[in-house]
């Protein structure tokens, strides 16, 4: 088989600066050792997210001049919704200017005291608007998925066993509905099987409840099936999206990830009920049905992105390069989540920095040794992020201590990630080195985004 490369050409560019690493030192001391404060101007690889950081196509470019701007009724909403419906086959396309807004409008409805959702893991927007309500957010991820170190093509399954005993326990008219998350961005974006979500919808019949699924890596989830899972090797990933979302009632999207847009996304129904409860607050909150909080341009932005999300040279170009990045540091003994999942690459900080304990906030110690290298920006994912004080004012750390590195679509080519490489490679080479951090500054909330740092 010949190398896999980028299935385009560029045509616009944009330039990235380059800094010296006495240039990154004083930066990062005055960002109080916290890449958030940075300002992106000074990143040379910025890894930070893959949402909404995607490049649009010349197609994409293009749409956007022939957006019709119009309040009612615009020709981009009717492009987008006929594109919705096509791989979605749910009826009710409602669009939001980004996931959470769908999530918002939906959990504002059917949330709720007394109200339980289920889901494989609710990502952070998920949970907050369902808690938002007074509702409970529950994950049920199989217990493959809780372990890193274990190889496994679907990480991402919900157990169904405790999913049902749950139900048992709650009483399905206390669950307005369970939740698939494909791929499973909190777990490390590993895929659901259609096995699972084939398993779920039968589950959810049983009890009398609606499915939906969380879709904002849709493309890349059925690409993962169509590569492992038995029967699907000669589909189209179009077709097994098709058969993913036949098993639903409903979705929220963010086409920050999978819709290859800088903004937007969407809530997608097949109860008429719902739906037109949902239009009433979207009116309230985002805009009229047929804009929902965007330009008629992002929607016609939307409407080719999600298209080419579909087409498999990218999918294969998308999925190899996160997988060539994952196996170049195994093989060099960098311990990461493994297999790697669509969309990041997550190290293991407890491991690679094993002599800088929890409270010390190893992760944040590689994401500051990774800019000041090599000018690359990750994220903590751990203690920082997730860490909770106890009474005497003690640590209490989440299970796993994590840098995550999330690849923007269609932005850095294979020089870009050997390039990666070496700086994750040369970082890993000098780790004992590297000492911990203490906080000097924190937020009573979300404090990881304005905390500031310095070193131990
Ligand atoms: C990003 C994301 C969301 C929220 O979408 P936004 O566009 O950031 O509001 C919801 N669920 C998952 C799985 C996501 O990755």
């Amino acid at each position: 088989m010949k190398t896999i490369i980028e299935p385009f050409k560029i045509k616009s560019v944009e330039p990235i600066r380059f800094t010296t690493p006495e240039e990154r030192h004083k930066i990062l001391v005055d960002a109080g050792y916290n890449p958030f404060l940075i300002h992106a101007d000074d990143v040379l690889i910025d890894l930070l997210t893959d949402s909404g950081t995607s490049a649009m196509s010349a197609q994409q470019w293009a749409g956007i001049m022939l957006g019709d701007e119009s309040y009612a009724g615009s020709k981009s909403f009717y492009n987008f919704e006929s594109v919705v419906k096509k791989i979605t086959g749910l009826k009710y396309i409602i669009p939001t200017h980004q996931g959470r807004a769908a999530e918002k409008i939906l959990f504002s409805i059917l949330g709720g005291p007394g109200k339980y959702f289920p889901n494989n893991t609710h990502f952070d927007t998920t949970r907050a608007n369902i808690e938002f309500t007074g509702a409970e957010a529950d994950d049920f991820l199989n217990e493959i998925g809780k372990h890193p170190e274990i190889k496994a093509d679907f990480k991402g399954d919900i157990d169904l066993e405790a999913l049902e005993a749950f139900i048992k326990q709650k009483g399905a008219a206390n669950i307005p509905l369970v939740m698939l998350t494909v791929t499973n961005n909190s777990g490390g974006g590993q895929p659901v099987s259609m096995h699972n979500i084939r398993e779920t919808k039968k589950l959810c019949k049983k009890y009398g409840l609606p499915l939906f699924i969380d879709a904002c890596r849709f493309a890349e989830n059925a690409y993962f099936i169509k590569k492992r899972e038995p029967g699907y090797a000669e589909r189209t990933v179009l077709s097994i999206a098709q058969e993913m979302f036949s098993y639903c009632d409903g979705a929220t999207m963010s086409a920050k990830k999978d819709g290859l847009v800088n903004i937007g996304g969407f809530l997608a129904l097949n109860d008429e009920q719902l739906a037109l409860n949902c239009r009433n607050l979207l009116i309230v909150t985002e805009g009229f049905p047929t804009y929902g909080g965007l330009a008629g341009r992002d929607l016609e932005a939307m409407a080719i992105g999600l298209e080419e999300v579909l087409d498999e040279h990218y999918l294969q170009y998308r999925i190899r390069s996160v997988e060539y990045l994952g196996e170049r540091l195994v093989a060099a003994g960098v311990p990461i989540i493994e297999p790697p999942g669509g969309h990041a690459i997550y190290i293991d900080a407890k491991k690679f920095l094993s002599h800088v304990p929890p409270h010390q906030y190893p992760g944040q110690s590689i994401v500051c040794a990774l800019y000041e290298t090599g000018g690359v920006r990750s994220v903590e994912i751990g203690s920082v992020m997730f860490g909770k004080y106890a009474g005497d004012g003690s640590l209490i750390s989440p299970p796993m201590e994590l840098v995550r590195m999330a690849i923007p679509r269609r932005v850095y080519t294979q020089s870009h990630v050997d390039y990666l490489l070496e700086v994750i490679l040369d970082v890993f080479k000098f780790r004992e080195s590297l000492g911990g951090y203490r906080i000097t500054y924190e937020a009573p909330m979300l404090r990881h985004f304005t905390a500031r740092f310095e070193p131990i």
